[in-house]
């Protein structure tokens, strides 16, 4: 019976991985995907519950309890802002899993020597490297990138070490060998990751998760795990088709991500073609004149927005915009707005903002210089004309909102201050912008106040 009931439940469970990644390929049916990952995750835990020997169960259900009461807290208690630092964490805690099967599987002596090695390998370059993003996105060390001399050789060193130490495991197994190999992977993933900064975290986190996936599929391959070698292979393939998708959308290559060594250079304001003293500054009560007049308004919501957590009174607006004053409201979304793939929409559908409003970068650059207002709020890197011009910028080569095109362009956020990337934005003092400095929301209820009291 139960013989019969295990290969079903991995298939089942299989299906519903597949049919989640479906699902949450678009908005419409993404609430269900995750229900159907749910679903799979179920299965292939009771799977391995029923497989695993009656005298080993207390000792795998305390496993699970004590990982769910670690996951749960920061799951419940994360900020949506700080998403990609638990995704960095996950990541890495991935890793890390794959890194002790593998030495567990090593002292049993079960397994091959050469898929272990690999899910070592894959394991330790993705805990150490997602260990280094953490630190990087948390603010616990810089997130400019960290150069040094000899960066690019050094790495193709330990490379080149970790192919010979590979090969002599396979050959004559020997755990000082295992461990060696070990150590120097987690070195290489932590000088792979220093020298990312700029705009890059986000295609840099997307990689590690795939590489978290190859990880546990190695190691499905020498426990002779079919469930995690297929789980493993969707997360890496999955990873593996987004970073490849971010880095397109983002004018990267691969190569100039991982060992283009982008600095983040502080670019102070004397350098910049403009003159500071020269923004125009703007009251919500002017903002609301303007746009009740516009025909068309363009929202491009930005990191800011997420943390002062705007998204409901913005949606108002665009409403009472549309309803009340007959204009064309859109939202245009960048792909890396925010602190993670999709941040903005998922806070756009949590204000229920129609899908049909929201538009990605390349459906709606056009129609900025047809537009009377672009309203930009808590956004900042992501429409910086210098990723266009300046060749030594972090940011450039990054595709932008062009929202400079509009006839007035309003900025929502407390100051002058750079963004993410460090690199100040010279479209604060162009003569077609209006900076309303304060908190995001608080901006935007003042003008919903001011269109309402009409
Ligand atoms: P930015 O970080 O460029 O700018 C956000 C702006 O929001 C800041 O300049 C800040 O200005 C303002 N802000 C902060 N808090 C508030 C608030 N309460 N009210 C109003 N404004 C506020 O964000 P963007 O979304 O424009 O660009 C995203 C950046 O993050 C890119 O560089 C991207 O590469 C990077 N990144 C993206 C990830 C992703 O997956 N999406 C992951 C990791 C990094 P001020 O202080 O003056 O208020």
């Amino acid at each position: 019976m139960l013989s019969a009931f295990i290969p079903i439940a991995h298939i089942l469970s299989f299906a519903f991985f597949i049919l989640a990644i479906r699902g949450l390929s678009s908005p419409h049916t993404a609430q269900h995907g995750n229900f159907l990952g749910i679903l799979g995750m179920l299965l292939a835990v009771v799977s391995v519950l029923l497989l695993s020997p009656i005298t080993e169960l207390g000792q795998v259900l305390i496993s699970i309890i004590l990982g769910a009461g670690v996951g749960i807290y920061p799951a419940l208690k994360v900020k949506m802002t700080s998403l990609p630092q638990m995704i960095a964490a996950f990541n890495g805690l991935g890793g890390l899993s794959a890194m002790f099967i593998a030495l567990a599987e090593i002292f049993s002596g079960s397994a091959s020597h050469f898929d272990t090695s690999i899910g070592l390998i894959i394991g330790a370059l993705a805990f150490s490297g997602s260990m280094i993003a953490f630190a990087k996105l948390q603010g616990i060390i810089t997130s400019a990138a960290i150069n040094f001399s000899f960066q690019q050789t050094i790495n193709f060193l330990l490379a080149l070490a970790i192919i010979i130490l590979c090969g002599l495991f396979v050959l004559m197994p020997n755990i000082n060998i295992f461990i060696s190999l070990g150590i120097i992977s987690i070195i290489l993933g932590t000088l792979l990751v220093l020298p990312i900064g700029g705009a890059d975290m986000p295609i840099v986190i997307s990689i590690l998760n795939a590489y978290s996936g190859l990880a546990a599929a190695g190691i499905g391959f020498s426990l002779g795990n079919v469930l995690l070698i297929i789980t493993g292979t969707i997360v890496g393939a999955s990873g593996t088709i987004l970073s490849y998708i971010m880095v397109k959308a983002m004018n990267r290559t691969l190569k100039n991500v991982l060992f283009g060594g982008y600095s983040i250079q502080k670019h102070n304001s004397s350098s910049l073609p403009i003159n500071t003293q020269s923004a125009h500054v703007g009251s919500p009560q002017d903002a609301a004149y303007i746009m009740e007049n516009a025909n068309k308004v363009i929202i491009v919501p930005g990191y800011g927005m997420a943390v002062s957590q705007a998204q409901h009174i913005l949606q108002k607006m665009a409403y009472d915009l549309h309803s009340k004053y007959d204009v064309e409201v859109k939202f245009a979304i960048h792909p890396v707005a925010g602190r993670m793939p999709g941040h903005m929409n998922v806070l756009l559908a949590e204000a229920n903002v129609p899908f049909e409003d929201i538009y990605a970068l390349e459906d709606i650059n056009h129609e900025f210089s047809s537009a009377d207002v672009a309203y930009v709020i808590g956004a900042n890197d992501i429409t910086n004309p210098l990723a266009k011009t300046d060749t030594s910028s972090p940011i450039y080569g990054m595709p932008i909102l062009e929202v400079e095109k509009a006839k007035t362009v309003f900025f929502v956020k407390r100051s002058l201050n750079s963004g993410y990337s460090g690199v100040e934005n010279p479209l604060f003092f162009a003569n077609n912008t209006i900076m309303l400095y304060g908190d995001a929301k608080k901006i935007t209820e003042e003008i919903v106040t001011t269109l309402e009291n009409k």
